[in-house]
């Protein structure tokens, strides 16, 4: 799930998945449907 949060003064969407940030919105939920949390390192 994607959540919100205020840093700064701006809006971050996080995965609540793997805590990942991202300053889009979209890119946060492509992230999320592709979050593996039983692979935490997948990606290399
Ligand atoms: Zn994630």
């Amino acid at each position: 799930m994607v959540t919100t949060t205020e840093k700064d003064g701006e809006t971050w969407f996080q995965c609540e998945e793997c805590e990942m940030l991202f300053d889009v919105r979209a890119d946060a939920e492509a992230h999320e449907e592709n979050c593996d949390t039983d692979s935490p390192s997948y990606l290399q």
